[in-house]
């Protein structure tokens, strides 16, 4: 129920242009967060119509604002003793529906607008998780990068002794994203209970020994092969056989080759930021555990696979090149799980002309606008990322809901409750565009679906 009174209220193509140009105006310089909002409002010209009391009640101008962002220093001792300063954040999107919940990303492209619009994002993708769970993303400009551990592990204790001011298991709670796995997750961890003198479940992530859940480091790539599972089967076909492109070669992009495996598909590449490697033969369950010891354990470069394995081709990286050639090598299906914007209008083109029936989203917005368009022109079935990556955050909440109970599932039964909660998402999603006159744009179907319960609850809650 709303408690504002309607203003003169506008027409939603009205309302939505005139939101985003002060978004755009109030936000100068951060593309990314102006390319995510203007995703999420183009699908809501359909709801908006049918709804006047978002536009009265101001919804977009409200779920556009964080509700707090946080910028902090974060001093630490490199191994040489010399002293190193980078950047914190976090920013509390919306705990509309929940505490605030997100990942925190440790690369040295982090800045304010790429944890906005990873933030927005969130409170979607967390809406269509169907669990109780706010937005918000953080992170810091630090690159894990050839330090060795007891460099990242200062600087987690230092990033840390900060945000434990502005955390806790019913604030905010954190997770990994880019450069944030278990071993950081352990350091940030040690440090909160360390300074809080509580053993909560204020990350997600943790090691199996100390609150963590069983299945939550493979929980996104999982999830993400699940949902596409379900698009498949909207046009009666299945993985069987069927040719993938993974891109990346971190925590989502491993657990996606390995549940392609399970599927019977047949992945051929992996990247990472130096370049592509292609394995016409296919990567199998062998070449995964390499991989899997190469990135997690040795911390290698992905440029050693072409050494290891001769039949596999490694393609660097060229940026003055404006298709990526990994997305030009013919395939069914491509999962891009490496970071935003890494398939543009060139690569979406390369992937439509050679018969690409499927883009599953597993990294944050990894489709320019135009490649988006073009992909749901061409009726590729397109996994967003809000719905395709949700299984790691619905598998925090999960985490989260463990740690309340103090219990731990078993493998297979936070596996089965992951699987249930892509597939619900895939039937929301599905059913949403229908309902809204678009049917099979998934993009429209997760962004209404997402957004809806997250407005609701705002009206609700009167004017915070
Ligand atoms: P990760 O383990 O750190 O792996 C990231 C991979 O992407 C690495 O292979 C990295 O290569 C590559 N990469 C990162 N930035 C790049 C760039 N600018 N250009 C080229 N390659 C780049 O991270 P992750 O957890 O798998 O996350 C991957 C994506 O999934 C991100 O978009 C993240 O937001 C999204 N996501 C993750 C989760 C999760 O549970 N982890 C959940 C939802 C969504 P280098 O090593 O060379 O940098």
């Amino acid at each position: 129920m709303s408690v504002m009174t309607p203003p003169g209220i506008k027409n939603p193509g009205d309302y939505i242009e005139d939101v985003m140009s002060t978004v755009k105006a109030k936000n100068a310089a951060e593309p990314e967060f102006h390319q995510a909002v203007q995703e999420v409002f183009d699908s809501l010209r359909l709801v908006l119509q049918k709804h006047p009391e978002y536009r009265s009640s101001k919804i977009l101008e409200r779920i556009t604002e964080p509700e707090r962002v946080i910028m902090f220093r974060v001093p630490w001792f490199d191994d040489r003793g010399e002293i190193q300063v980078n950047r914190g954040f976090r920013i509390e999107m919306n705990s509309a529906i929940g505490p605030y919940k997100g990942g925190l990303r440790f690369h040295p492209s982090v800045n304010l607008g790429i944890l906005k619009f990873l933030a927005f994002e969130q409170v979607f993708k967390n809406s269509l998780t169907t669990l109780p769970m706010g937005g918000g993303k953080g992170g810091s400009d630090f690159d894990p990068k050839g330090k060795s551990d007891n460099e990242v592990m200062r600087f987690c204790q230092s990033f840390m002794t900060e945000l434990s001011r502005h955390i806790g298991p019913d604030t905010d709670v954190p997770a990994g994203d880019i450069g944030v796995g278990g071993r950081e997750i352990g350091f940030m961890f040690g440090q909160y209970k360390r300074l809080r003198n509580e053993f909560t479940g204020v990350l997600t992530g943790k090691g199996l020994s100390w609150g963590g859940s069983l299945i939550r480091p493979e929980a996104t790539g999982y999830g993400c092969v699940y949902l596409a599972e379900e698009m498949l089967k909207s046009r009666k076909d299945s993985f069987e056989g069927k040719l993938c492109l993974v891109s990346g070669s971190g925590n989502v992009s491993q657990y996606t080759v390995e549940k392609l495996l399970d599927l019977g598909a047949k992945p051929l590449t992996f990247s990472d930021s130096d370049g592509v490697i292609y394995d016409p033969d296919g990567i199998d369950r062998e070449k995964l555990a390499w991989v899997m010891d190469l990135k997690n354990v040795r911390r290698g470069r992905i440029r050693e696979y072409g050494e290891k394995f001769k039949k596999a081709i490694f393609m660097p990286t060229d940026i003055k090149l404006e298709h990526n050639p990994l997305w030009n090598i013919k395939a069914a299906c491509a999962f891009p799980s490496a970071t935003q914007n890494e398939i543009r209008a060139k690569d979406a083109a390369n992937l439509i002309n050679n018969g690409c029936k499927l883009v599953a989203e597993g990294a944050n917005m990894p489709c320019t606008l135009e490649a988006t368009k073009m992909f749901l022109e061409a009726k590729v079935l397109y996994g967003p990322a809000k719905a395709a990556n949700a299984g790691g955050v619905a598998t925090s909440g999960l985490e989260m809901a463990q740690n309340s109970a103090r219990l731990s599932w078993t493998r297979e039964e936070v596996d089965d409750r992951l699987h249930k909660i892509m597939i619900a998402i895939h039937k929301n999603c599905f059913e949403t565009a229908e309902k809204y006159g678009t049917p099979g744009n998934l993009v429209n179907g997760a962004n209404i679906g997402g957004f809806l319960k997250v407005a609701n609850a705002m009206l609700d809650q009167g004017l915070v």
